[in-house]
């Protein structure tokens, strides 16, 4: 690929694809080769570089450790049949890594440094990407504050990195949710919307507690009464009740905009369902699953891309949902994604690069 920026690259001497289980791969273990490095110091990102996957060197006194300030994006690049790599809505990941960035006090990322840094990196390291069905290379861009100074003010330096990792599917089974009415994750004007690592820092405990009861995962719902409900982990969530496609709205600033959410939202008006935006309260929610009106309930995200939530508990009780046949809707819109992202059908939506 040409590149109009200067993006200088010092490859590995010493390859670790030959040593990657590629059978057995394990969400996020096995990193690819090279990394694409950029600084931001006097007001500008500089010095744009792929290197070999390395340590990193910081002083102890690096302000992310002790404040936080670090945002990330996830994404995947995928393999057709003739070998090209496909990136699915990178535009998109970059676009809210920016809005991530503006929150958290970080400078945003021109477009072409996101976008050339990762094509460059993507070509050098295009052996790592899988062509198995299923198989993709998930993409981490992220940047964090690099200033050596206790003060708390945003930095005035920063790193802007992205490394890959070759991924399987990521839940393999559907999973199991518990609606938390207790712990928040994010709060009107607060972070939520952002990618900001603290945001994930504070869901773990609550998370944790849930999984020590058996489930994967947690449904959010809203810091003020916790009665409507968010997403969830890593994922948006959406319900179809009757025929009509429930999901949280984005304009409290609470929920992540999932790329998969607004892929889907698209895919369910075309395919000819009624889509609300809106807060399904968890009263509803229980009588859905009570007198069986609720057909399907999953997440979306760009990990999983969909994955069935098969039991839902409600103030300490559970409710079962059936195993999805081929024809539920969120079977149909994962295998529209998948041959969209795998370039099996033609793009007309301008999804893929
Ligand atoms: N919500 C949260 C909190 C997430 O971390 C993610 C993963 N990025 C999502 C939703 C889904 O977003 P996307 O579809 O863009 O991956």
């Amino acid at each position: 690929m040409k590149t109009t920026l200067q993006i200088s690259i010092s490859k590995t001497k010493q390859s670790r694809l030959q040593e990657t289980d590629f059978e057995n791969l394990v969400f996020g273990k096995s990193i690819s080769d090279h990394m694409f490095v950029a600084d931001y110091k006097n007001g500008e990102w500089t010095d744009l570089r792929i290197e070999p996957y390395a340590p990193l060197m910081l002083y102890p006194a690096n302000s992310t450790l002790h404040y936080g300030q670090a945002i990330f994006e996830g994404m995947k690049a995928y393999k057709n049949e003739a070998g090209e790599i496909l990136l699915f809505r990178a535009d998109a990941n970059q676009k809210r890594l920016n809005e991530s960035a503006v929150r958290m006090c970080i400078p945003e990322v021109p477009a072409e440094i996101f976008m050339e840094g990762l094509m460059t990196l993507l070509d050098l390291d295009r052996d790592w990407i899988p062509n198995k069905p299923g198989y993709s290379l998930y993409i981490r861009p992220f940047i964090f504050a690099t200033d050596d100074y206790l003060g708390v003010r945003p930095s005035e330096t920063y790193k802007f990195m992205i490394f890959t990792c070759p991924v399987g599917n990521y839940y393999s089974k559907p999973v199991s949710v518990k609606v938390e009415q207790h712990y928040t994750r994010a709060a009107e004007g607060g972070t939520g919307f952002a990618k900001a690592a603290g945001n994930y820092a504070g869901s773990l405990y609550p998370a944790l507690l849930a999984q020590k009861q058996g489930y994967d995962q947690l449904l959010w719902t809203d810091a003020k009464t916790h009665e409507n409900i968010e997403e969830s982990g890593t994922m948006n969530v959406m319900f179809m009740i009757n025929d009509t496609l429930i999901t949280a709205p984005t304009h409290t600033g609470t929920i992540l905009k999932g790329i998969t959410r607004d892929s889907v939202i698209q895919l369910a008006k075309e395919m000819g369902y009624v889509v609300e935006e809106r807060f399904l309260k968890v009263s509803e929610l229980e009588d859905a699953l009570k007198n069986g009106s609720i057909q399907e309930a999953f997440g979306t995200g760009t990990a999983a891309t969909i994955a069935h939530i098969a039991k839902i508990n409600i103030k300490g009780k559970d409710y079962e949902l059936p195993e999805k046949p081929e024809y539920a809707f969120s079977n149909q819109v994962l295998k529209k994604l998948d041959d969209i992202k795998y370039g099996k059908v033609a793009d007309s939506r301008g999804w893929i690069v």
